[in-house]
C-alpha cells in the first residue's frame, strides 16, 4: 500500500509534471489508484485533482503534506480513464508518467485556424459531363480526376484534391480560369474535410460480411466485449464491415475509434467514410496543426463527432461513450511508437477497451504473427473473409532466380524476364513500379553464385557488415571477419549485398532509353511536397516506369500498373531483425497487390536469390496459412515473440567508455537477480546504429517466456539507475517486443 499519491490539479495544461503531494488516509487506501479523481486541500480552498501515481517516496517534509479529503463518486470522466490508461502504459512500456500522460491527454492548444480553402463546381452535370469526355479524349488525365471527383462531391476541400487526389494546384488554378470551378477562403474551421452534402449511402453485405457483423455485434449486444481479428485478403470488403459495425454502435448510442495507417488513408478511403457518416466523423492526419488537432479532440468530448479515425494517436480521442475500436492493416509496423513510452497501439487499445467496456477489431489482409498467433490460442477470437467482391482476379506471381541469371551470364539486376515484360508494357503503354524493398542501414553479406547468407550462429539473423571488413551481430554482438570467398560453394561473388534507388535508376534509363522514369525514395521526397508530386506525376501517367522503395507499395491506386517487379525481395529477407521473413512475406504481398487495379490483369516478378526461402514460396502462392506454420516454428524455436517476449534495454551516454559500462553492469545485475532460465541475457552488444549525434548506444537483449517477467526486470532497473550516481550521464531506455528497434 503506498503512503503518498501524485496529483495533477489543472490536466489542460503543458505543465502535466506540476504535481503536488498528498498523503492517502488510511480509509481511502483502498481505492486511491492512478486517474482517481479527489477533492484536495489546496491552499486555503478545496479542490479537485486527479491521482496520478502513488509512491512510497515523500516528495519533501512529510509532517507539512496533507491528507486527500475524498475520492469523488463520479469518477467515471474520460480523464479519468485516460489517466489509468497512461499508467497502465508507463508499467508496460517503461516511461516516465509525464510522459504517457502527454501522450494520452490532449494538451491544450492555441487554435491558430488555418484558412480553409474549399474547390466548388461551377458547371451543371450534363455540361460537366461533356467537359470530362473531352479532358478524357485529350488525356488530361489530372483534369478528368478532379472533375470525376466534383461530380461526386461537388464542394471538395482543397487539400483533399492535392493530398489525396493526387491532383496540383496548378490544375485546379487552371480550371479556375476556365470557369469550370471557383475557390473560396473560408477562416472558420470546422472540420478537416470541409461539409459537403451527404450521399445516400448502403451496400447490402454479402452473406460473409454479414456473418462477421453478426457475430461481433450479438456478443457487443449482450455486452460481450473481445478483441476479434478480422482475416480477409485486400478487396474482400473489411472496410465495408468496419462500416457496418460503426453504424450499428453509433445507432446504439456509442462512439468509435478507427485506426488506419496514414498512408492507407486515400481519398477513396476517407470519402466512403464521409459519404456514409457524413459530419459525425473526423479525421486526423499529420498535416494537421497542434492547434486543429486539440480542437478535433474537445468536440469528440463534447459529443459533437462519433468517429474518429487516424493513424497511431487518434486512439486517444477523449470520447465519453467508446463501443469500438477498429484497427486496420493491424500488421503495419507505425502502430509501434518509436518515442517515450514505446507502446504498440494494438495492445493500448485492447486495454482501453477493457476499461471503456468496448470491443475491438483488428483487420487485415496479412495479419502479424503475434495477432494469428494469438487468433490460434484463443485469446483473440478469429473472423474470416474468404472471397473478393466481384472475384477480382489476383495477379500472376513469378519468382525469377537471381543465381541462374549469373550463371547465364546476365549480372545486371534486371533480370531477362523482367526486361522482356518492361519492353512489353511499354509498347502497350501501360506502366510498371519497379521496387526495392530496402530497410535499415547496414547491409548483409552474401553470395551471388549461391544465395548462401552469413548468419549469426546464435540468434540466426543475418551478420551485418561494417566497414573495418567484419561482420556483426546486432542482438548479441558476436563478430567474425568477412570472408573472401563463398563458405559454401567457393565462389568469389560474396559480399556486401548493395543496392540503391539511385543505381537502379540509371541501369533502368541505360536499358531502355526511351522510357520516361521517375524515382521515388528518401531523397527524392525529403521536402513534404516531393511525396506527392511524383506519385501525381506518375498518377497523370507523366512516367512509364515508377522506382521505389516501400512507399510506393503502400496506399495509392494506379489502375494503369500492370507490372510490379520486386528488384531484390532478399534486401528485406535478411535484414538482422528477428521479424524478417514477416516483412518480407508482407510486403510481397502488398507489391503484388500494386499491379493489376485496373482492368487488365497485372503481372508480378519476385526477383531473388533464395527463391525457395518460405516467405517468398508462399508469398507467391498467396499462402498465409503455410506462411505462418513456417514462421511460427522459426519463433518458437529461437523463443522469439509471440511465442517468448523480449525487452531490449538501451544505454545511451555521450561518453563511449560510459555507455559500454553502464550496459555491462546492467547485464551483470539482471544475471544476479532473475532466477535461473528465467530470462535470457544476450549482449550487451553495439545498437543497430552504434553512434548517433555523438551518443554512443548500447543495447541488451532479454527474452522471457512471460512479459510480466520482463516488466518486473524494468522495474528493478529503473529503481536501480535511478538510486545511482553513476548513471548520472547515461540514459537508460526501454523497448518491449522491439518493432524497429533502437
Ligand atoms: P477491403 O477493405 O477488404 O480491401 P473493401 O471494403 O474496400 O475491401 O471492398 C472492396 C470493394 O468492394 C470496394 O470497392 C467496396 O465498395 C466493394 N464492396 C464491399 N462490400 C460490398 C458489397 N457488399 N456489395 C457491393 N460492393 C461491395
Ligand atoms: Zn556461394
Ligand atoms: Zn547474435
Amino acid at each position: 500500500m503506498a503512503k503518498y499519491a501524485n496529483v495533477i490539479v489543472d490536466i489542460s495544461l503543458e505543465k502535466l509534471d506540476k504535481t503536488f503531494q498528498y498523503k492517502i488516509p488510511e480509509h481511502l487506501q483502498q481505492v486511491i489508484r492512478p486517474g482517481v479523481r479527489v477533492k484536495i486541500p489546496f491552499g486555503n480552498r478545496s479542490m479537485t485533482g486527479y491521482v496520478i501515481e502513488l509512491t512510497d517516496v515523500v516528495a519533501f517534509d512529510e509532517t507539512r503534506l496533507k491528507e486527500i479529503t475524498a475520492v469523488e463518486q463520479e469518477s467515471i470522466a474520460i480523464e479519468s480513464q485516460l489517466i489509468a490508461l497512461a499508467g497502465w502504459m508507463k508499467k508496460n512500456y517503461g516511461a516516465t508518467m509525464n510522459h504517457a500522460l502527454k501522450t494520452v491527454l490532449p494538451i491544450k492548444q492555441k487554435s491558430n485556424h488555418k484558412e480553409q480553402q474549399k474547390v466548388h463546381l461551377l458547371l451543371g452535370e450534363d455540361e460537366a459531363r461533356q467537359l470530362l469526355d473531352v479532358f478524357v479524349k485529350k488525356h488530361n488525365t489530372a483534369r478528368a480526376r478532379l472533375l470525376e471527383a466534383l461530380l461526386e462531391h461537388p464542394v471538395l476541400e482543397k487539400e483533399m484534391i492535392t493530398q489525396k487526389l493526387n491532383v496540383s494546384g496548378a490544375v485546379i488554378k487552371a480550371l479556375e480560369e476556365k470557369g469550370v470551378v471557383e475557390v473560396t477562403h473560408e477562416t472558420k474551421y470546422r472540420n478537416p474535410i470541409g461539409r459537403l452534402e451527404q450521399k445516400g449511402y448502403h451496400k447490402i453485405l454479402t452473406g460473409e460480411q454479414q456473418n462477421v457483423v453478426q457475430e461481433i455485434m450479438d456478443n457487443w449486444d449482450n455486452d460481450i466485449h473481445k478483441t476479434y481479428l478480422l482475416k480477409g485478403i485486400t478487396g474482400s470488403g473489411k472496410t465495408e464491415v468496419y462500416m457496418e459495425l460503426i453504424a450499428q454502435v453509433i445507432e446504439a448510442g456509442k462512439q468509435a475509434i478507427v485506426l488506419i495507417p496514414e498512408i492507407a488513408l486515400t481519398y477513396q478511403t476517407v470519402m466512403r467514410f464521409y459519404d456514409r457518416f457524413g459530419d459525425r466523423v473526423s479525421i486526423l492526419n499529420s498535416r494537421l496543426s497542434a492547434g486543429e488537432r486539440y480542437d478535433q479532440f474537445v468536440r469528440a468530448k463534447k459529443g459533437e463527432i462519433d468517429i474518429m479515425i487516424g493513424p497511431r494517436s487518434a486512439l486517444f480521442t477523449p470520447f465519453q461513450k467508446l463501443g469500438l475500436i477498429i484497427i486496420d492493416e493491424e500488421h503495419e509496423t507505425s502502430y509501434k511508437s518509436e518515442t517515450l513510452p514505446r507502446y504498440h497501439a494494438r495492445e493500448t487499445a485492447i486495454e482501453r477497451a477493457r476499461m471503456a467496456g468496448a470491443s475491438v477489431v483488428l483487420g487485415s489482409a496479412t495479419p502479424s504473427v503475434e495477432s494469428y498467433y494469438r487468433a490460434k490460442t484463443g485469446e483473440y477470437q478469429l473472423l474470416e473473409l474468404k472471397h473478393r467482391i466481384g472475384e477480382r482476379k489476383l495477379p500472376e506471381c513469378q519468382v525469377v532466380d537471381l543465381r541462374e541469371e549469373l550463371r547465364n551470364g546476365n549480372r545486371s539486376i534486371l533480370s531477362v524476364r523482367l526486361q522482356e515484360l518492361i519492353e512489353d508494357r511499354l509498347k502497350k503503354g501501360q506502366q510498371t513500379m519497379l521496387f526495392l524493398n530496402r530497410r535499415g542501414v547496414a547491409g548483409f553479406v552474401s553470395c551471388r553464385s549461391c544465395g548462401h547468407v552469413i548468419k549469426c550462429p546464435h540468434c540466426d539473423v543475418s551478420l551485418s557488415q561494417h566497414n573495418n571488413h567484419r561482420m556483426v551481430c546486432h542482438y548479441c554482438g558476436y563478430q567474425e571477419p568477412e570472408p573472401a570467398v563463398c563458405p559454401v560453394c567457393g565462389s568469389r561473388y560474396i559480399g556486401g549485398f548493395k543496392a540503391g534507388t539511385q543505381k537502379i535508376e540509371m541501369i533502368v534509363k541505360q536499358r531502355f532509353p526511351q522510357a520516361r522514369v521517375l524515382r521515388m525514395d528518401m531523397d527524392t521526397t525529403r521536402n513534404k511536397e516531393g511525396h506527392e508530386k511524383i506519385l501525381s506525376a506518375f498518377a497523370n501517367g507523366e512516367a512509364d516506369i515508377l522506382i521505389g522503395t516501400q512507399m510506393i507499395v503502400k496506399g495509392h491506386d494506379f489502375p494503369n500498373v500492370t507490372l510490379v517487379g520486386v528488384l531484390a525481395a532478399d534486401m528485406s529477407l535478411h535484414v538482422s531483425d528477428y521479424h524478417a521473413a514477416e516483412r518480407t512475406f508482407q510486403l510481397l504481398t502488398q507489391a503484388a497487390g500494386r499491379a493489376g487495379r485496373g482492368k487488365s490483369p497485372g503481372e508480378v516478378v519476385i526477383q531473388t536469390y533464395d527463391p525457395t526461402h518460405y516467405s517468398i514460396e508462399t508469398a507467391k502462392e498467396q499462402d498465409y496459412e503455410s506462411f505462418y506454420k513456417q514462421e511460427i516454428a522459426f519463433r518458437s524455436m529461437m523463443s522469439y515473440p509471440p511465442v517468448s517476449n523480449m525487452l531490449v534495454i538501451l544505454c545511451a551516454s555521450k561518453q563511449e567508455g560510459h555507455a559500454a559500462a553502464g550496459a555491462k553492469d546492467l547485464a551483470t545485475k539482471i544475471a544476479q537477480s532473475v532466477k535461473n532460465n528465467e530470462v535470457k541475457i544476450i549482449g550487451p552488444a553495439d545498437a543497430a546504429i552504434a553512434k548517433v549525434q555523438d551518443i554512443y548506444k548500447k543495447v541488451i537483449y532479454l527474452k522471457a517466456k512471460e512479459y510480466q517477467t520482463l516488466v518486473q526486470v524494468k522495474d528493478r532497473i529503473e529503481q536501480y539507475t535511478k538510486d545511482n550516481c553513476s548513471y548520472k550521464d547515461i540514459t537508460v531506455q526501454f523497448d518491449f517486443n522491439p518493432v524497429n528497434g533502437f
